[in-house]
């Protein structure tokens, strides 16, 4: 029987356990935090022996297999301990791909992960038999499991893709790259980069490659290291053969001759990222014969996802937006090219080493006043002070909200989008998210 240790009680962890023992591993869950209660209760009812607040460092040692949740580093001393030993060290889509048959698409990028995956999902699952996982919801694992449904939409972070070794997505989606978590990548945006290509690596030529057809940093990789994959990019600026291109108003799509045209006056989500994003999902739903009616009206109800330019409320003809999802300067960059209304943008959080440069001209065209929310705002009055008349700090979220209500005038927005993680001040960036919608409807 293969010993299988899985490092992380979390939900991808637990899953992994849950297959693995159904597969007949004999399985132990280790935990250096604490593993939450509910995940517990599932490890004792399937009989599967777990440690928390601790690792049995000799029985971990002695696994055929690890598998690590994405949110232990590689650096870490026991991580570089077991590789060197050569015991394969995966991550969950590795291990749970080799038990199904299904058809995958991989979703990865800097930014527009969960949008990108959410949206497919909703215009495949109207006419295939889907699941969504992969950092989303209910774990890969478990979903192969209990559903082993006949597609997957899977929403890969480049720390799942540290650690596959045969995993392949039949067909890729590449969303963009820009500077993202690179702490992880000894401050090396080669290695990022390199990490997020890996979704491609084990592709071969019957697979599919869906990218950003006008983002340079995924066009100069690609030059330099070709795949196997038939390639199908998407751009707002250029034409393709095959793939996505924006033809006035209208998206159009076109693999081997087969052309779908979708008009982008309708889209549920606003913006020119969700145009890419919409692009993205609707090529994937044409390769897989989704029928052009049915993605024509996904793409119209679709309902977004929670923390992502989502309308809150309209007060005194104000609308306020929640962005609390925006945890880096593109996705940020983004928002504030959406807005088409003078906006009170608040801004703040943990510092990533932002370059605030890019966002310069969208802040002197459409930003009224801007409110720092975080424990240190040294950098954003340096940066901003002298663009806007108002720039106020807080380390609050109401006082911000109320700030931003007394400032704002009918008309304009009040814009939640950080460019910061979240980590100061709150719990998470949809605690932050809450904690803001929270405040406005107290307003
Ligand atoms: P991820 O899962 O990659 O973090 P999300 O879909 O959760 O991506 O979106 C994260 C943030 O990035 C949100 O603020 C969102 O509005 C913005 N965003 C969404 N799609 C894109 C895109 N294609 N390019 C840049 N920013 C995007």
């Amino acid at each position: 029987m293969k010993r299988l240790v899985v490092l992380g009680g979390g939900e991808s962890g637990v899953g992994t356990a849950l297959l693995g023992k159904a597969k007949g591993c004999d399985v132990f869950v280790s935990d250096k935090g604490i593993i939450k209660d509910k995940y517990k209760q599932v490890l004792i009812h399937n009989e599967i022996e777990f440690e928390d607040g601790v690792h049995s460092e000799d029985r971990i040692l002695n696994a055929d297999i690890v598998m690590k949740s994405p949110g232990i580093p590689n650096q870490v001393d026991l991580i570089q301990r077991l590789i060197k030993k050569g015991v394969p060290v995966v991550s969950e889509i590795e291990f749970a791909a080799k038990f199904t048959n299904a058809t995958l698409v991989g979703i990865t990028g800097s930014n527009g992960k969960t949008t990108t995956a959410t949206l497919t999902h909703h215009l495949l699952k109207q006419e295939l038999n889907v699941g969504l996982a992969g950092n989303i919801g209910d774990s890969f694992a478990k979903q192969i499991l209990e559903h082993d449904y006949k597609n997957y939409v899977l929403e890969i972070s480049s720390f799942q893709l540290d650690d596959i070794i045969d995993f392949k997505p039949h067909i890729a989606v590449l969303t963009n790259i820009t500077p993202d978590h690179l702490d992880r990548y000894e401050y090396q945006f080669e290695k990022y980069i390199a990490s997020k290509f890996r979704i491609v690596e084990n592709q071969t030529k019957e697979d599919y490659f869906i990218y950003d057809g006008d983002d340079e940093v995924i066009l100069d990789w690609l030059e330099k290291h070709p795949v196997q994959a038939i390639l199908l990019p998407f751009s707002l600026t250029k034409t393709f053969g095959n793939g996505a291109y924006l033809d006035n108003e209208n998206i159009k799509i076109t693999i081997d001759n087969n052309q779908i045209i979708m008009p982008t006056k309708n889209l549920a989500l606003e913006g020119k990222h969700n145009i890419k994003n919409a692009m993205a999902a609707s090529t994937v739903a044409h390769l897989l014969k989704i029928r052009k009616q049915t993605i024509r009206e996904s793409l119209e109800n679709f309902q977004g996802v929670e923390h992502r330019l989502e309308n809150v409320l309209k007060i005194n003809k104000v609308q306020y937006i929640n962005d609390s999802k925006a945890t880096n300067v593109n996705a940020t960059y983004f928002a504030l090219e959406t807005m088409d209304a003078p906006t009170v943008w608040i801004v703040g959080g943990v510092d990533k080493g932002n370059n605030y440069q890019e966002l310069f001209q969208f802040v002197n065209e459409k930003v009224k006043a801007i409110i720092c929310l975080g424990t240190d705002n040294k950098k954003l009055m340096d940066n901003f002070g002298g663009m806007v008349d108002i720039i106020i700090e807080t380390e609050f979220m109401s006082e911000a909200v109320k700030i931003a209500y007394k400032v704002a005038e009918a008309g304009d927005s009040v814009l939640l989008s950080p460019a910061c993680a979240s980590f100061d001040l709150f719990e998470n960036y949809e605690d932050r998210g809450r904690q803001f919608k929270d405040a406005v409807r107290n307003l």
